[in-house]
């Protein structure tokens, strides 16, 4: 059932991005509507008649561990066969090892719609480019040749390898250790909650694991990063022999069912081969590398799994008759009472925010990667930094919060399994914990992106919004209104962040102990400031004849996220001023 949203998509990637930016981009020089539009309509081609049939099915039948490895659902394997046949694993890859360089801009849309159909299906391409990206950046010339364009093409999958029972956020815990064996390393160790660690969709898989070498100090700064394929490739490229390295088993969880999570085994046998990949001790620095991406492309798994639980609560929302109907005579479908408009509202609204969020940093990501002038690479860059971890937190909380509202829509049937809206729910459950929870988001944005520079770049940010969203005062009537609302939360974010910089910082657990409600301030902020940004371009747009109801439904997404989802700044701001020590001075023991 699920349907890409290619108007918006579209509306958004013309909004969010300055043309001319990208124009100054030379690596993007063949980018443009014509291309944008034929991959997006191929993509979603691909997402609603390969991906979206195998949604449930995999959830039923989920990832299956035997003894001769683990077994994807049912048409799964084709579909990958026909991902990597399309090219789809090779979108914004490297031309020089057999990607198609897209702009994240577009890639990000693309992946949406992987996620919107199947997140389970989505996490393989996804960790399988983040894994080539660190072999690319930090591996030698003979790694890159044997791996990367294999992984680029999807021919072999990827994986991260990080987490261990004792080491999850804390990274420094990590034990699985790395023995020096000629040019190679021996690999021991246990990793835990490994997706894909093992399936059938590719002859061989490239585990990134991180070790530590043997002697290496303790903590984060003894963490070295290798390349341990499941079968060793020969300098021809041809498979070699098994490698020592096994799936124990496969976890039972809430969601995302045809994704296997792997529990993984190095050296049970004498030791698995792995290779260095950059400087040893110093692999956490190398994985961050792709971090900004990945956790980009979570944030995005975020806001595309609401959506799909949008277009279900809606269609559900338009058939089921309950009550009288308040317009006249008989029962009504139940989207005509006020209160199940507000949650669709809440629904669209804020997925619309989130995407012009996404697409904007992925953008910003593009100009920072690609941009002529170190200048405007330097700010695109500062900008990225600052927005990444909120986009993955916020976008990942608020789909949580809007699936679990599609299942209200729904009321009962939402609850039991038969109408698939509790799949959403449970699916996108997980997206608020792997590639760093939220609190470890918030830790990095006051911690670091802000306490670094005192808030330079936040305060540079909120600059830029303050002078566009004044510029747009005094236009039609309903952006007046909408720039209102949102140029009110600027100033309450500003004041906020000074305060924030005054004094929060100086005693860490404070900080801390508002971290969240800051980050969500922010995020609830952008996304007000965007929508204002399209909600101008929906009037002039709507004066020169565009599509009506698409344009003015935009202006009613963003005039209800102005009056009922913009408001919520309001309680962040007073959390982040008055709330800091009811936690900071709260006592564990007395919980
Ligand atoms: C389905 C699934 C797939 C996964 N895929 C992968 C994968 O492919 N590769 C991989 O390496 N890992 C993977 N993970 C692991 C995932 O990244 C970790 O679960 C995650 O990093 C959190 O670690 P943890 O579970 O040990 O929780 P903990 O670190 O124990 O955290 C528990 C709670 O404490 C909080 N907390 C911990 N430390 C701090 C701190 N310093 N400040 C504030 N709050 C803190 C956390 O925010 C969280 O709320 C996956 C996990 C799951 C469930």
């Amino acid at each position: 059932m699920y349907s890409a949203p290619l108007n918006d998509l579209r509306f958004c990637m013309e909004t969010v991005v300055d043309e001319t930016q990208i124009k100054g981009c030379p690596a993007l020089a063949d980018y443009d509507a014509a291309l944008r539009d034929s991959v997006l309509d191929e993509a979603a081609r691909f997402a609603e008649q390969v991906l979206e049939p195998l949604y449930r099915g995999g959830d039923t039948e989920g990832a299956q561990w035997t003894a001769q490895g683990v077994r994807m659902p049912s048409g799964y394997r084709a579909a990958y066969a026909q991902f990597v046949e399309a090219g789809w694993g090779s979108l914004r890859g490297r031309p020089e090892h057999g990607g198609q360089g897209m702009p994240a801009l577009l890639s990000t849309a693309v992946e949406e719609m992987w996620a919107s159909s199947n997140l389970a299906f989505k996490l393989c391409p996804m960790l399988t480019q983040g894994a080539a990206e660190a072999i690319e950046h930090a591996g030698t010339d003979a790694q890159r040749r044997l791996f990367v364009p294999r992984m680029v093409r999807g021919e072999w999958s990827g994986t991260m390898n990080l987490t261990e029972p004792q080491a999850g956020s804390d990274l420094g815990l990590i034990r699985t250790r790395a023995v020096p064996d000629g040019d190679r390393y021996r690999i021991f160790g246990q990793k835990i909650f490994i997706t894909y660690g093992e399936h059938d969709l590719t002859e061989n898989i490239i585990h990134l694991v991180l070790a530590r070498i043997e002697g290496a100090p303790t903590g984060t700064r003894g963490i070295s990063m290798f390349v341990v394929p499941k079968f060793l490739v020969n300098d021809d490229g041809s498979l070699g022999p098994r490698n020592d390295v096994q799936c124990l088993s496969i976890e039972h969880k809430l969601g995302i069912h045809a994704s296997p999570t792997c529990v993984m085994s190095y050296g049970q046998a004498g030791g698995a081969i792995g290779y260095l990949v950059g400087e040893a001790n110093r692999g956490l620095e190398s994985m961050f590398v792709m971090m900004n991406a990945a956790r980009l492309s979570v944030g995005v798994e975020g806001y595309a799994v609401a959506e799909r639980a949008f277009q279900q609560a809606l269609a559900w929302a338009r058939g089921r008759q309950q009550g009288r109907s308040p317009s006249g005579p008989g029962t009504a479908a139940i989207v005509e009472h006020p209160d199940v408009r507000r949650m669709l509202l809440a629904m669209r609204s804020q997925i619309e925010a989130m995407r012009a969020l996404a697409l904007y940093a992925a953008g910003q990501l593009d100009i920072a990667r690609h941009h002529s002038e170190p200048d405007v690479r330097a700010a695109a860059q500062s900008r990225v930094d600052l927005l990444i971890p909120v986009v993955k937190a916020h976008c990942t909380e608020t789909g949580i919060e809007l699936a679990s509202l599609g299942i209200q829509v729904h009321g009962g049937m939402g609850y039991v399994e038969e109408t698939g809206a509790a799949q959403a729910l449970r699916d996108v459950r997980i997206c608020t914990i792997y590639e760093g929870t939220t609190g470890i988001q918030a830790a990095d944005l006051v911690g670091r992106k802000i306490s670094r520079d005192r808030g330079a770049a936040l305060t540079g940010w909120i600059r830029d919004m303050r002078a566009e969203i004044a510029a747009l005062s005094g236009a039609d009537p309903t952006v007046a209104e909408i720039g209102g609302a949102v140029r009110a939360a600027i100033e309450l974010l500003d004041a906020t962040v000074v305060q924030l910089v005054r004094e929060l910082i100086a005693i860490p657990a404070n900080l801390m102990s508002v971290s969240v409600p800051f980050l969500r301030l922010c995020g609830v902020v952008a996304g007000g400031w965007l929508l204002a940004r399209q909600a101008n371009v929906a009037i002039a747009r709507l004066a020169a004849g565009g599509d009506r109801a698409f344009l003015a439904g935009k202006l009613q997404s963003a005039r209800f996220y102005a009056r009922q989802v913009l408001p919520q700044v309001k309680s962040y701001a007073t959390i982040v001023q008055q709330g800091a020590t009811s936690v900071a001075e709260a006592d564990p023991a007395l919980l």
